[in-house]
């Protein structure tokens, strides 16, 4: 069983865009067409007027890094930047059920064992050094609960 987490995108995530604060366009209420910029937490964010489908403007935020139009920002080091340059990744209820239980499992795993992979079975001596018994029964038990819902619902999945 190949590892899941051995094959991690390389993009490395700052976090998840619910960490940080946002500036939405929504939350700006009604601006005055035209206006050119808004300000907020002492910096200035550009605004883009669009045409819309049925005709009238309607704004954008300029990402004061890359310069494109987004409707949302971030605070991200104590800029306003769009997600993609503050290298935020969507939260957790943008993945599916699986991919959720695939890394809440990944992490129950790493806790006790950072030998083979997820979906291998956790053994009683993988017990870490250190580590209270109770503790690693309990992690052990949630690790490989999740391991054999998950290999049952992927099982589903693929009708097996
Ligand atoms: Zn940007």
């Amino acid at each position: 069983m190949g590892g899941y987490g051995s094959g991690r995108p390389a993009y490395k995530s700052q976090g998840t865009v619910e960490q940080f604060t946002r500036l939405h366009i929504r939350d700006l209420g009604k601006l005055p067409t035209g206006a050119w910029a808004v300000e907020s937490g002492g910096q200035k964010v550009g605004l883009a007027w669009l045409t819309g489908t049925k005709g009238g403007a309607y704004p954008l935020l300029v990402c004061p890094r890359c310069e494109q139009n987004r409707r949302a920002l971030y605070r991200v080091g104590g800029w306003w930047q769009c997600r993609v340059c503050g290298r935020l990744a969507y939260a957790i209820q943008h993945e599916s059920d699986t991919d959720q239980g695939f890394r809440r499992a990944w992490k129950a795993r790493n806790r006790l064992t950072d030998k083979g992979g997820l979906g291998d079975w956790i053994w009683p001596w993988h017990k870490p050094k250190g580590m209270h018994r109770t503790t690693f029964d309990r992690l052990l038990e949630k690790a490989n609960s999740t391991n054999a819902a998950l290999w049952a619902g992927l099982a589903g999945k693929v009708g097996l």
